[in-house]
């Protein structure tokens, strides 16, 4: 019956649009999600070869802070900055350039990242290091801009109240990657920050 056949047309036309509808939307979360890499270009280049690393907090030596988990502890891909002084008492404190480099991410990432800095590095032997700065309360540079080591980039945060302020610093050796989750077992692409800055004084 041609009744039976309309209504049928319709019900079909129905389940395309919902389908349609509901795909959009999750797009949106992603979009929106925690761990969605916005990483917003790989093709800058560093204009000064980055020959010294400092530490990014209490430079040159982290004077004034300790690493609450270090890189390798439960996984983790970075080393947690945190005051001497404890608790939220390093909120607002400045964060530096470890080195020579160009910034690449200078963006809010939501979720457990919060604000992200970005930094490519151009080593003396022509290899490149991105160094990742996040949670921060506050980011005072921007995509692009040429910094010297030492530069303030912006200062430690709690990612909007997720944790306790700290910094969560990572030396990635491939640059551009996704943001990740943060802890992992595999360390591909990841160097231990602290060693590399040590053995790059
Ligand atoms: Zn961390």
């Amino acid at each position: 019956m041609s009744f039976a056949r309309n209504a049928f047309i319709v019900f079909a036309i129905t389940v395309v649009v919902a389908v349609l509808l509901t795909s959009l939307s999750s797009m949106n979360e992603q979009d929106s999600g925690a761990y969605i890499d916005n990483f917003q270009s790989n093709e800058l280049t560093p204009e000064k070869i980055a020959d010294s690393f400092d530490f990014p907090v209490g430079p040159p030596d982290a004077k004034g802070y300790y690493n609450a988990q270090p890189f390798g502890e439960n996984n983790h891909l970075g080393d947690d900055w945190n005051a001497i002084t404890g608790g939220n008492s390093d909120y607002g404190d400045p964060i530096y350039a470890i080195a020579n480099g160009v910034v690449t991410d200078a963006s809010d990432h939501g979720g457990g990242w919060g604000n992200v800095i970005r930094i490519v590095h151009k080593l003396p032997n022509n290899k490149e290091v991105e160094s990742l700065y996040a949670h921060c309360s506050e980011i005072t540079v921007e995509v692009g801009d040429q910094l010297v080591k030492g530069k303030q980039i912006g200062n430690i945060g709690d990612a909007n109240g997720a944790y306790t302020a700290h910094l969560h610093f990572e030396i990635r050796s491939v640059i551009g990657l996704p943001l990740g989750p943060g802890y992992a077992s595999n360390k591909e692409g990841y160097l231990d920050p602290t060693e590399f800055i040590n053995n790059n004084r």
